[in-house]
This record gives structure tokens, C-alpha cells and sequence, in this order.
């Protein structure tokens, strides 16, 4: 496939833009795949690359019953860090971040990363200890974060109001190369990489059921018919309880509604990211100008991409006391997505009881900023059948009593 780069841009100016090659195509499936992955979100289609740059195996389908990218891919308000408590967390997430700074490179694709730096705001004494806790525990694992006071979190975020009225600010956990990337262009990045090492990337595709022989996996019934495989990783967030019911498990998470919404663009007002716990937001301000705000999870399971209402009313409520600016402006649109919750907050990456099923999920409100590192690991345990980075995130913990909690980390919704 043709690089994209100032020189090509420039010579396609001349031609009409004639010469670009389609970014992926429109494959009809073959009988049989060495792997199949279902789910073409961000953690699928990176799986797919790095099995196919790490470890060769190109024979690889990526089936998604919509759109790349249609699910919680691109409906997430694009925030990236890696400030974890646990060990297992910070290697991945922080080995996702550093994936992240040279992600467009990488892929020949422009991710906008960009590390502008995210502060997590402790509003309550519980907030500040549980905070410190952390940025020492992330000096202990080499992630760069720092606790700071409220004099520097207002230097950072003029616009936030430190001193109250309900919850003051009583300082953040820092993250400087922390930040946010354009959340389309990760998918479409990882799919033009995959098309580009001959793997089909096949839209409008649902998986139906999964085919199996003996305990071990032969393939998936799909709207496309059946098609056979070795391996089968199954990477559907908040579908995945159903995948894993064709595939004869269960799984232990919920499957709720996450929304978000965008304020009307305004001018650059704030150049960090903000998340707020105790009153439940999180803010930051797009490319275009429109403040991004992440809200709470529904309380009840559920299958609506939309979320619903009295959320929307109490986090723009909460927000507008720490941002009061906010109260000045019109939202523009509000949307929601469909997040896979574990008890212990943390992923699965993990072999199954069907023998050559593996299955990535549970990332639940956070799992954005993991695409790259998520997908390095998860193809390393099926290429491999063991991932250092994935060791810990195993189904058997919850049997076994092992969690890795990070309700701290991702309290609010993410
Ligand atoms: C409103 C909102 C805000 C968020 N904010 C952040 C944030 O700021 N930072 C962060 O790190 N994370 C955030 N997240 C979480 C993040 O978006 C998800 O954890 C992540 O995108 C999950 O990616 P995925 O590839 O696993 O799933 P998805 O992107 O949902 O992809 C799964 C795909 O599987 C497909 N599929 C399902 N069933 C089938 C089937 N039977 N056959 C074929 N295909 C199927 C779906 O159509 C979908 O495209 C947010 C999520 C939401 C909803």
C-alpha cells in the first residue's frame, strides 16, 4: 500500500487524488482463516496487527457485524493514561501509552496523540490519600505521574473554580504525558495496517455461533456463512456475554450504557484533561473547539446505545460547580455505548474452556487508552499461549480469588 506522507499529498494534489489506494477493502470471506477475530473495535484490529507483525500470522479475518470502529471505539471521550495502582495495570496501560507516542509513525496513519497531560482532581480527604497512594505506587513501577497541590492544578486549569462551593480541590494526581488521540483514526490506522499485510477486515458481518469439535474451536457460523479457523479471539466489550454463551462459558462482568456529549466549539480555553471523581465528570476540549464530557454508567444492565437522561442533568450539574463557565454553554449532542464491567474494574485477556478460544474483554469504561498495549498482549497469548503482559488478567482470578482492583483508577467512568 502507498505511504502517506507531505510528498505524496503534494504529488496527489496534482493528480486529483486518483492515485490513493482504498484504506482496507471489501473482502468476500475465504473457507478458512489460521485465526478469526470477532469484533472490529480498537482492541481487535490491534490484536490482529500484532499478530501479524510480531509473530506472522497473516491468514487472519477480523469479522464486525457493523462498522469498524462502530462500537465503543468511536464513542469514548479519547482519554489515555496509565496511572494504575496495581502492577499487572501499570505494565499494560503504561506499555500502552508509550505504544501511543509514536503510534501515528508506527502505523503511517495520523492518531493525533496527544499528551497534554491529565490530572485526576481529589475532592475529599479519601480522594488524597487513595491519590498519593498511587503516585508512589507509579514510581515504584516507572510510570511518570506526580501528586500535586491545588495552587498547580488552578495554574494548569484556569477555568476551574479550586475552592468549592460543596468540593473544594484539594489537589491531583499529574500526569504530564498523559492525554488524549483521535479515537476513528485508531481503528482506521490499525484496519489500513492489517489490509495492507493482506488480512481481510469484513464488515457487516455478525457472528451467529461458534463451531466447535471435540472441545476445541473450528470455526464461526456468520450472516456471510461459515468460516473455519485455528485460533478464535473473540473481542466484542459489551457483547461479549453473548459470544461467550455460543461459545458454551460464561463471563463474569455486566454490560451497561456509558455516555458522553459535546458542548457547543467555543475557543481554546482549556489545553489539559481533567477528571473529577467525587462529582462525577470528566472534561476536556476537542481539536474543534467542543468541551468533551464523559458521564456516569446507568445503573441498571443494559443494551441502549444511548444512556439515559437523569445522568446527562447530573453530570453537566456536577461539572458546573468545579467548571462554572460550563453553566454559560449548549450542548450540542449526547451519545452512549455499551461497556463491559468487571467486578475488580480490570480487563480479561484470557484462554477459555473451548480449546483455541481466547477472549479480550471487560475493559469496561477505560479501555481506550489500552488499544495498543491490550492488542500486543492479547496477540502474544494467542500466538503464544502465555503473555508476561496478560498473565494476571486471566478468567481463573475470579475463581481463584486473585483480583486486581482498581476501583480507584477507574472510579469514575474510566
Ligand atoms: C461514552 C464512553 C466514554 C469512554 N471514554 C473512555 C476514555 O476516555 N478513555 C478510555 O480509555 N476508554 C473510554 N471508554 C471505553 C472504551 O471506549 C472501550 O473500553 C474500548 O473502546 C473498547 O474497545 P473494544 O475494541 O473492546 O470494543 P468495541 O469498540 O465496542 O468493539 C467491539 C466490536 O464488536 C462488534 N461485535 C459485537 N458483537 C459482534 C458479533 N456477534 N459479530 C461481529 N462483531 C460483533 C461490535 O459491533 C463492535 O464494533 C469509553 C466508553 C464509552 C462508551
Amino acid at each position: 500500500m502507498r505511504r502517506y506522507s507531505a510528498f505524496a499529498v503534494a504529488r496527489e494534489a496534482f493528480r486529483n487524488h486518483s492515485g490513493w489506494d482504498r484504506a482496507w477493502g471489501n473482502p468476500v470471506p475465504k473457507d478458512r482463516y489460521d485465526a478469526i477475530i470477532i469484533g472490529a473495535g480498537g482492541h481487535g484490529l490491534a490484536s490482529a496487527y500484532y499478530l501479524g507483525k510480531n509473530f506472522g500470522i497473516k491468514n487472519v479475518a477480523i469479522l464486525e457485524k457493523g462498522w469498524l470502529g462502530g462500537g465503543n471505539t468511536g464513542r469514548n471521550t479519547t482519554i489515555i493514561r496509565s496511572n494504575y495502582l496495581q502492577d499487572p495495570s501499570a505494565a499494560i496501560y503504561e506499555k500502552s501509552r508509550s505504544l501511543y507516542e509514536d503510534l501515528s509513525q508506527e502505523l503511517n496513519y495520523n492518531v493525533m496523540f496527544s499528551p497534554r497531560g491529565v490530572i485526576m482532581l481529589a475532592q475529599t480527604e479519601h480522594e488524597v490519600r487513595g491519590y498519593k497512594r498511587t503516585a508512589q505506587a507509579n514510581a515504584l513501577q516507572g510510570v511518570k505521574t506526580e501528586w500535586i497541590g491545588p495552587e498547580r492544578v488552578k495554574e494548569l486549569c484556569p477555568i476551574m473554580e479550586i475552592r468549592g462551593p460543596r468540593y473544594p480541590v484539594l489537589g491531583g494526581l499529574w500526569q504530564a504525558r498523559g492525554g488524549t488521540a483521535r479515537h476513528d483514526a485508531v481503528a482506521w490506522g490499525y484496519a489500513r495496517a492489517c489490509a495492507d499485510m493482506g488480512m481481510h477486515v469484513i464488515q457487516k458481518c455478525e457472528v451467529t455461533g461458534i463451531r466447535a469439535e471435540g472441545g476445541k474451536v473450528t470455526g464461526v457460523s456468520t450472516t456471510k456463512g461459515d468460516i473455519g479457523c485455528d485460533k478464535l479471539g473473540i473481542v466484542v466489550a459489551g457483547h461479549s456475554g453473548h459470544l461467550a454463551g455460543m461459545a458454551g462459558f460464561r463471563l463474569p462482568f455486566e454490560s451497561v450504557a456509558l455516555q458522553a456529549l459535546v458542548s457547543e466549539p467555543i475557543k481554546p480555553c482549556m489545553d489539559i484533561v481533567v477528571m473529577a471523581n467525587t462529582v462525577h465528570g470528566y472534561l476536556s476540549q476537542s481539536d474543534k473547539g467542543e468541551m468533551v464530557i464523559g458521564g456516569g454508567t446507568d445503573g441498571f444492565n443494559n443494551y441502549t446505545q444511548r444512556g439515559s437522561f437523569h445522568h446527562i442533568e447530573e453530570t453537566v450539574r456536577a461539572l458546573t460547580e468545579t467548571f462554572p463557565m460550563l453553566s454559560r454553554l449548549k450542548m450540542l449532542r449526547q451519545w452512549g455505548g455499551i461497556v463491559d464491567v468487571t467486578g475488580d474494574r480490570s480487563p480479561i485477556l484470557s484462554k477459555t474452556p473451548l480449546d483455541g478460544c481466547f477472549i479480550n474483554c471487560g475493559w469496561g469504561t477505560g479501555g481506550f487508552k489500552a488499544i495498543p498495549g491490550s492488542g500486543w498482549g492479547f496477540a502474544e497469548l494467542m500466538a503464544k499461549g502465555e503473555s508476561p503482559l496478560t498473565a494476571e488478567f486471566g478468567l481463573e482470578r475470579f475463581r481463584e480469588g486473585r483480583f486486581i482492583d482498581e476501583s480507584v483508577a477507574a472510579g469514575v467512568a474510566h
